[in-house]
């Protein structure tokens, strides 16, 4: 049996918690493969190493030095290793990295030096092989990752390890130089060590027992999830449940590895199995899990005869092209078409510009934009097929005195999308949940 652990920010935020991650590890010969973040926040206010070192770098681009964020980033880490009496010259290590940042002078090289730390840290303190991740971690010309190349190397490493720990959230672009995954990616770090070692199972340890059906910000005390499947993990992440990066599963998927979502802070919680589709039973209850995401846009458009003009869509759609810029839904009417649009991928006027060549492209006799939409995701396998879920949906949608702008229902009926003004979206939400869970 191979497990693969990744530990996330709050796992590693000091001496403390490393220690309880030591313990984790150890109290499980199968736990052989750790994947790491920077140390994140200590109490509310605290600031991530992450965020720090992305403010170094703001400092290397005005002054050429590393500045006061980069000596808070010593400081913590020369108490993390004096608090676990580490036989472990940190001194020189912040020095060396201090140079690299400012020679390096990229913003990949300078975040990804939170989890090189930690992981010099954690693997000082568990005596174990360390796996600098731009060695193993690669990416192609496309900016993507390179999974031959990488899978390939990082076997090769941790070939005839009893444990090892490899850094997460980066890796080496084509260039030979340092590039990260987006925030939050050492999930997606932890799944891509997980299928390189062939894992049983990917544990990703962080500071919350698992899935929740909701947003416990919004809807107080929702049940947890026990178990879900890829599909749904993707839906439900994607819109917003981050409890894990919804990207993650992309490695694991391929080769059938569950993931656990385990609490280091309450490691005798169940916590939440990710499965694959295939392995996962009906849990009997109709919604498994709510998400939602505020601020969107949608551009309305109205053409009579639309439906017969060849090509609308493509022409609308090589506008957005055109500018990188990549939708959410398209729900359609005969005669209508809207974009749904993450509000923030449109700033600096480039909407206005946008409109205009659509305009252009496509002469619809109307074009309107709505703003402030938040999307609510209904996801659950067990929709498919049943009768009443949405009645049920826009039922008590209706009851909260909420008017729905946009519906959007995926063919594989995993999930129902709902759009509302922002200004509804928690009532929108809470509604719902009552409905399925209460
Ligand atoms: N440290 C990185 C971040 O804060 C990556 C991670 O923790 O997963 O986004």
């Amino acid at each position: 049996m191979i497990k693969v652990c990744k530990f996330g920010g709050t796992s590693m935020a000091d001496g403390i918690t490393m220690l309880r991650v030591k313990s984790i590890i150890e109290s499980d010969p199968a736990r052989r493969y750790v994947v790491v973040s920077a140390p994140g926040k200590r109490f509310g206010g605290d600031i991530k190493v992450t965020d720090l070192l992305y403010e170094t770098y703001d400092n290397v681009v005005v002054s050429g030095e590393t500045g006061a964020a980069f000596e808070k980033i010593c400081e913590r880490f020369r108490g993390i290793v004096s608090e676990l009496k580490l036989d472990l010259d940190i001194d020189s290590i912040l020095a060396e990295t201090g140079e690299a940042i400012v020679k390096e002078a990229s913003p990949d090289f300078c975040a990804s030096r939170g989890e090189y730390l930690s992981g010099r840290v954690m693997a000082a303190l568990l005596d174990v092989p360390f796996i600098d991740a731009r060695d193993v971690v690669k990416f192609g010309p496309d900016g993507k990752l390179d999974n031959a190349r990488t899978y390939a190397l990082l076997a090769e490493a941790l070939k005839g390890k009893k444990r090892a720990l490899v850094t997460g959230f980066y890796g080496e672009d084509a260039n030979g130089r340092v590039k990260t995954f987006s925030r939050g990616g050492s999930d997606i770090s932890g799944a891509i060590v997980a299928r390189a070692a062939g894992a049983d199972l990917y544990e990703n340890w962080t500071d919350v027992s698992g899935f929740l059906a909701c947003d416990p910000r919004i809807v107080e005390n929702p049940v947890p999830i026990r178990s879900l499947s890829y599909k749904e993990l993707r839906e439900l992440s994607y819109m917003g449940a981050n409890v894990l990066h919804s990207e993650s599963i992309f490695p694991v998927r391929e080769a059938d590895i569950p993931i656990r979502i385990k609490n280091t802070f309450r490691p005798e919680d169940k916590g939440t199995d990710i499965l694959p589709t295939s392995r996962y039973t009906y849990s009997g209850r109709r919604v498994t899990g709510i998400a939602g995401k505020k601020n969107f846009t949608v551009i309305f458009l109205e053409k009579s005869l639309m439906n017969e003009e060849i090509g609308f869509t493509y022409r609308t759609l090589a506008v957005f092209m055109k500018h990188g810029i990549s939708f959410e839904h398209i729900p359609t009417g005969i005669d209508t078409m809207s974009f749904v649009i993450d509000s923030a991928e449109l700033k600096g006027g480039l909407l206005e510009e946008m409109c205009d060549e659509i305009r252009d492209a496509v002469k619809p006799d109307s074009l309107r934009v709505i703003n402030d939409i938040a999307l609510i995701a209904v996801v659950g396998h067990g929709m498919t097929r049943s009768v009443g879920v949405s009645a049920r949906l826009f039922e008590a949608i209706a009851r909260a005195g909420v008017n729905v702008r946009m519906i959007d229902q995926g063919s594989s009926e995993l999930n129902i999308i709902v759009g509302v003004d922002n200004e509804n979206y928690e009532r929108t939400l809470k509604a719902v949940y009552e409905e399925f869970f209460d």
